[in-house]
């Protein structure tokens, strides 16, 4: 038996006929084709090669053949591997090399490039619109037999976003994945009467092993949308019941005066994470819509660590508290801090990963022989058990040897009238070391650096102040919504010299 794909597929048998995906045109995918599409992929990646633990890396649009080269490497014993569809191919270069794939699956577009960089693997097609070499030979293919993996063999190498440096290839094994997505439904309440709106990527765990595999463990229907698009979600809306997004969804969703109670009328839950979600869009989404977004957090090696609660409250500018099965705790030099204090995350539980593909250094440094991995997050878990995300301990600032935490800053400049948002960074200093550094964006034409450093003045220490605010048109983000820091060091870094 094979681990995992045993388990997608278990809430649809007997339901073959029965809609797993609405796609934009209209027209419907059953439970049944999807499974059988995969199957008929897992023998075409197995007549290029493909052999129990080869990898099968992936930069291709998000369609329905797309998920069904997901299944069918996992049903095929192989590892899937996707990558985000913004590299170009002078990164690919870095991610091929590194993983070595025996097949390749990339835009048609791409096909004469990537067959330059893509060593001994064979290169296989797919478009925006599922047509390519590939879907061509899946039609004349037999669908294969599942090839049996164990809980411990891998499903998936998954690179992380590369917010902080360069991407790191975090191998999952089948266990990782199912234990961790079969508690998120349970937790979610995840049933097959579901309705999720499918609108994020396919190649990073948040639309991969989260939206996906929660939507096929409960056996519930997606709408299946190639990418984000404001609009389109709002028609989708009053037919859909679940929404899993990243912040920037719900900001522009609160930008569409369409977006109300009425709307929302047959959702049940909103799902947030990847990026921090604002306090101030949480109480304008339950103000228009009735609902408390739910904030969870995790990340490409842990899956999801923390959910705020289905049922109970949902604090907003918290992610919740360890999910079950999950342990977390956060350390300073080698200790528990008290409850209250910022520190180290690091977590314990079936959904950590095997460890860095390559990396054994790396992986030794992160990951503890009893099973702790250290997130690099900073974080704090107060007397009630939530946890906060404080920052990255990469964006820790440390002036004048003071640790300067941005979040409490961050939170502080997005209460100043006229403030839309803020990030702040440290930048070397001459005396210093390090100087903290505003940078905000505007939400009235007159803010200014002076208005914003006197209306925060009051309630930090010295130390904490900004040596300097900045205003910017927006924040750097990558294609997740992540605050890009280490872009905004770059850019204010001779601030001070
Ligand atoms: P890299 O590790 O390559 O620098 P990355 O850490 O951004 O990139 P991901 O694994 O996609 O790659 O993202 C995980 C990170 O996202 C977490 O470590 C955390 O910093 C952030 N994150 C996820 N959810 C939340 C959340 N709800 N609130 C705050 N931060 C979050
Ligand atoms: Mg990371």
């Amino acid at each position: 038996i094979n681990h995992l794909l045993s388990r997608l597929r278990a809430a649809s048998i007997g339901r073959e006929a029965e809609t797993f995906a609405h796609l934009q045109d209209g027209s419907e995918v059953s439970f049944g084709a999807l499974f059988e599409g995969a199957a008929r992929t897992a023998a075409v990646l197995q007549a290029n090669g493909l052999k129990p633990g080869g990898r099968v890396a992936v930069q291709v649009e998000k369609t329905i053949e797309a998920i069904q080269i997901y299944l069918g490497t996992v049903m095929a014993g192989g590892i899937f591997l996707p990558l985000n569809t913004a590299y170009t191919v002078p990164e690919l270069e870095y991610f091929l090399g590194d993983a070595t794939p025996t097949i390749v699956v990339c835009d048609p577009d791409r096909f004469e490039k990537i067959g330059r960089i893509a060593g001994s693997a064979t290169v296989l097609t797919l478009d925006c619109n599922g047509r390519g070499s590939l879907t061509d030979l899946v039609q004349e293919s037999a669908p294969a037999a599942p090839v049996a993996r164990n809980a411990d063999d891998l499903a998936a190498i998954l690179y992380t976003s590369g917010t902080t440096g360069r991407s790191k290839g975090a191998m999952l094994s089948h266990k990782n994945l199912s234990s961790n997505s079969e508690m998120l439904c349970d937790f979610w309440r995840f049933t097959k009467d579901d309705v999720l709106i499918h609108a994020l990527p396919i190649f990073h765990t948040h639309g991969l092993f989260v939206a996906t595999n929660v939507a096929l463990l409960s056996g519930a229907s997606v709408v299946f949308l190639p990418k984000f698009d404001a609009d389109v979600i709002l028609d989708a809306m009053p037919m859909a019941t679940a929404l899993m997004g990243v912040p920037t969804f719900y900001t522009r969703l609160l930008a569409d005066p369409r977006l109300d109670r009425q709307r929302a009328k047959t959702m049940r839950l909103f799902i947030s994470g990847s990026a921090p979600l604002l306090v101030d869009t949480h109480q304008q989404w339950e103000a228009r819509t009735g609902h408390r977004i739910l904030e969870r957090y995790g990340m490409t090696e842990t899956n999801m660590s923390t959910s705020n609660p289905y049922e109970g409250d949902r604090r907003a500018g918290t992610v919740g508290f360890p999910l079950p099965g999950v342990e977390a705790k956060v350390m300073l030099d080698g200790t528990e801090v008290p409850k209250g204090e910022a520190g180290v995350l690091w977590v314990r539980g079936d959904n950590v990963f095997q460890g860095y593909w390559q990396m054994p250094e790396k992986t030794a440094e992160e990951l503890m022989d009893d099973g702790w991995f250290i997130t690099g997050d900073l974080a704090r878990i107060d007397s009630d058990g939530y946890v906060t995300i404080v920052g990255r301990e990469k964006d820790l600032v440390i002036t004048g040897g003071f640790n300067v935490y941005p979040k409490e800053i961050e939170s502080l400049i997005d209460e100043v009238d006229g403030v839309l948002e803020s990030a702040v960074i440290g930048v070397p200093h001459p005396d210093f070391g390090e100087a903290v550094v505003a940078v905000v964006v505007a939400q009235d034409a007159d803010l200014t650096g002076e208005a914003v450093s006197s209306a925060i003045e009051t309630d930090l220490a010295k130390f904490k102040q900004p040596k300097a605010v900045r205003l910017v048109d927006k924040l750097p983000r990558n294609t997740m919504g992540k605050v890009q820091k280490n872009l905004m060091r770059q850019t204010f870094n001779d601030l001070f010299s």
